[in-house]
This record gives C-alpha cells, structure tokens and sequence, in this order.
C-alpha cells in the first residue's frame, strides 16, 4: 500500500480528519486536493471561491453554528451527548487556532424574551449559539490549522481524484487526473458541495446508492441594520422559521449578516446571491436569506435542477442577480435604477441589476416569502417597509446523500464519506466534526 489513508477534499472535513489522524499518531496520510494552495487562492476567481486548500470555508462567513440542530445531520448518526462533545471538539480546535473567544446567542432573559416575540408572531426562533471567524480572519485561522499540520500530513494541491478505486466492495486507493493510481487501505471522500457531481458518479460507478435532498429557494433580504439590532447585538444570527399560511411551506431565515454585505456566487455556472460579514469592518445594513423548503409532487426527483432553473430566470433577465425594493414588487412594478437611487436602504451589492422578482419566482415561493416578511415585521417593525431590497435568487442545494454507518462509512468497506459533499453536513462545524468522527474510527481501526 503506497499510503495508509488517502483524503479527497481539503474543506473543512478533510482538513480535521487530516488533523485528527496526525494527532492520534497516524502516518503515511495523503491530502489531496483539485484547488490552489490557500496562499494562491484569489477571491475574484469564482472556482477559488469554493475550491483549494480551506475549500468553500475559506471565504465563508466564519459562523461556526455551536448548537447540534443546525448546520448539518450528524444528529441522525449520533445521539445527543455525543454530538455536543464532538461539536465541542471541533469548536475546540477552531478556537486553538485563532478563532476569536466570544459565543453569541449564549441563554439569557434576553434571548427568552425574543422567542416570546416570535411565538406572538407566528415565528419559531430555534436559539443558535454562534462563534464568528468574520472573512478577514477564516484565512489566518486556516493558515494556522496548516501549520498544525507541517511535516505529519501530505498535501498536493492542483490535484483533481478522478475515480475512486474498488473492488470486491472493499476501497483500494484512488486515480488521479492525470492517469496515476495510489494505493491506500482507507480512503476519506470530502469532496463538499463542489464535488457533489463527481461524489454522486463515483457513488454509483462503485455501485453506492444516494438520494436526492431537498432544495431550497428564496432571496437575500437587505435592510438598515437599525431595524434588526436589539436581534442582532444579542443573538447575532437569528434563526427563525414560519409556516406560510397559503400553501404550508417551511420558510426560514438563514444566514443573517449584521453590518455585513450583500455579495454573489457561482452555482454550477449561474449567478446566485449570498451575504457576509466582516469582524470589524462594518457596512450600514444587515442582510439576511428568506428561504422557502417544499417538497415536490412525484415523480419529480432532481431538486438541484429544479433550483438552478428558478435561479437561472434571474440570470436571463437581469445578466445576474436582480435587487427590487419591497415596495415595487408589492405595487408590481419593477425597480429601475432611479428608484434604487432613490431607497432608503442603501445597497452594498451595487452590480445588481433593478428589476422584477414576480418574473422570476413561482407563485408558491413569492407568496411564501412576502407572508414570511409580514410575519418578521410584527417580530421587527421595519422589515416590511417599502425601502427593504430583495436580492435574487439564493438557492441552497444539498448534495446527494449517500448511506452511511454512524462512524461514517460507507457500504463499501474501509471508504468514508464526509462533510457537505456526502449530503450529510450544511455548516463549517459540522463539516469539521464528520471529519473527526471518521478520522477517530479510522485511528481504532489502523492500531487494531
Ligand atoms: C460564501 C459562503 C459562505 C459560507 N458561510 C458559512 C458560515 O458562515 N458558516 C458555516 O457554518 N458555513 C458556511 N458556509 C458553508 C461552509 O463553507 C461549508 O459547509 C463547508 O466548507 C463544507 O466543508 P467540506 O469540507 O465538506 O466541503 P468544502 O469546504 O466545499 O471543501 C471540499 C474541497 O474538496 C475539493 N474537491 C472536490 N472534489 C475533488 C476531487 N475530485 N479531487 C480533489 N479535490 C476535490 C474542493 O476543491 C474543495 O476544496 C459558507 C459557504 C459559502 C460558499
């Protein structure tokens, strides 16, 4: 065997199991990775953006999400107290790195008092306790996670796996791109969300069975962050979910940004809109996405394209992604850039082109939206003004999920599937997490 573990994907989960196999004394581990080195890696080059050592984290909004129910779906693997202890590893390990000390949305009468505020209007706030990384700082935390690193793990970066090798359902190693196979007994497939399409052919060129999550739609609320700042200052990120009166769907806000911007992304080639923000550096507004999950009637089963269709309308009529003030949509007109010029909330994603959500969203999706933005007003007055901008389209597409052991094995043995790519995670702690329970097992497994 040319190594005793081979791991696909340098994001978040392949970089923790990496760290956590070198910490329990394994050697002889390859990294390997299809993106740049991270020092090379340009924000401005959209494959950077996801790809490289650091993976999608490394440009991400550095929220590490302490609280088990959100961020991903180890909970169906492990049970609670377990979870929590893994979580609190990997939070661990993050803050011995760099990350910063301070926990938002810790349990406190403040907090009480807002899901009070929530029940009265038809919201469920689920409390997330949050450590922010900002941008600027996921870099350096990284830069310290790879230094840990030097000398016990081998990397190479610029090297895309194009097939995972097995045989008699056992894992024999990988092939790379350019035709050269090498041989391990554990192979860990960490691939992410950029390597979903590459996960689910490998899965079942070695006869692997996955299936589809669902997808979820919606837009990028942007407001002044005065109307959301008694949440914001005390919980960060508030977490809220409603039931839209017409049509039943689960709608929720996610990834609230205060202070922060408003910034687009590539999705399997398509503009799509998200948000970030800085630790220190602060903008006007806060943002936020209004998320719409609904189940499709059969015997549709391909969600991702159903999401990248709705977001691809966006991209048709506006060359990207398109902003409307509240207000405009509600009178069904469209923004121009006049009336932008002329919004009390001040853009911060000023490349959006004015323009008209209604062409663009199903009726299901905006109605969802707009009684989840009246709901939000009554929690926060001001969220339902006219002045409030509507980015689209965010979607949010989960890998497939393959069928996986709780230690995170696959049905093929010796061969784990980790993080965003194996369907199973949705967050920089989760990710991470998947990627010590499997690297732990592996450990027990080696010195057996
Ligand atoms: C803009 C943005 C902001 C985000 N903000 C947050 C946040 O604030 N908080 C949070 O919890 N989460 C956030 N996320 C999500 C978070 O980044 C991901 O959940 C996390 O990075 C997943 O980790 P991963 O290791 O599973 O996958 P990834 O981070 O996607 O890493 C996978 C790596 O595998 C590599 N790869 C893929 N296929 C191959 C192959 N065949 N051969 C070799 N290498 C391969 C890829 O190049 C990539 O580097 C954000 C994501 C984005 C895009």
């Amino acid at each position: 065997m040319d190594y005793e573990v081979i791991i696909v994907g340098a994001g978040p989960a392949g970089i923790f199991s990496a760290l956590t196999l070198a910490d329990l004394g394994i050697e002889r581990v390859l990294l390997l990775e299809q993106g740049k080195e991270l020092d090379q890696r340009q924000r401005r080059n959209s494959k950077d953006m996801l790809c490289g050592w650091g993976g999608a984290g490394a440009y991400s909004d550095g929220k590490l999400t302490l609280s088990s129910e959100v961020g991903g779906s180890l909970g169906e693997f492990l049970d609670q107290d377990s979870l929590n202890q893994l979580l609190t590893a990997a939070d661990e390990v993050y803050v011995a790195h760099g990350a910063p000390g301070h926990v938002f949305g810790e349990a406190s009468a403040e907090l009480e008092e807002l899901a009070d505020r929530a029940r009265l209007a038809d919201l469920e706030l689920i409390p997330a306790r949050i450590r922010h990384i900002g941008t600027e700082n996921c870099r350096s935390v990284l830069g310290h996670l790879q230094e840990s690193m030097a000398g016990r793990i081998e990397t190479r970066t610029g090297c895309p796996v194009q097939k995972l090798l097995a045989e008699d359902g056992q894992i024999r190693g990988v092939r790379l791109a350019d035709g050269q196979n090498i041989t391990s007994r554990f192979v860990v497939a960490a691939p992410g969300r950029s390597g979903a399409s590459w996960m689910k052919a490998e899965a079942k060129a070695i006869g692997l069975k996955t299936r589809p999550m669902p997808v979820d739609i919606g837009i990028r609320v942007e407001l002044p962050a005065t109307v959301l700042k008694e949440i914001t200052n005390s919980i960060y990120e508030s977490k809220l979910i409603y039931y839209s009166k017409t049509f039943d769907d689960k709608v929720r806000t996610f990834c609230m940004n205060p202070y922060g911007e408003v910034v687009t992304e590539k999705n399997d080639g398509i503009t799509t809109v998200n948000g970030h923000s800085y630790a220190k550096k602060r903008s006007e507004n806060t943002n936020f996405a209004i998320l719409v999950s609904s189940a499709f009637t059969e015997p549709f089963d391909d969600p991702i394209a159903y999401g990248l269709y709705i977001a691809s309308l966006a991209n048709l009529l506006g060359g990207g992604a398109i902003v409307q003030r509240l207000g405009d949509l509600l009178t069904g007109r469209r923004s121009t850039k006049a009336r932008i010029d002329r919004c009390l909330t001040r853009p911060t994603f000023s490349e959006a082109t004015p323009g008209d959500l209604s062409f663009v969203f199903p009726y299901r999706h905006l109605l969802s939206i707009i009684e989840m933005l009246q709901a939000l007003e009554k929690m926060a007055p001001g969220v339902y003004s006219r002045h409030t901008l509507l980015y689209g389209v965010e979607v949010k597409l989960y890998s497939n999920r393959i069928d996986l052991s709780p230690e995170m094995e696959t049905r093929v043995s010796n061969l784990f599937a980790i993080g965003d790519g194996a369907g199973i995670t949705r967050g920089l702690l989760q990710a991470s997490a998947s990627g010590m329970l499997a690297a732990r097992y592996i450990a027990k497994r080696l010195k057996e």
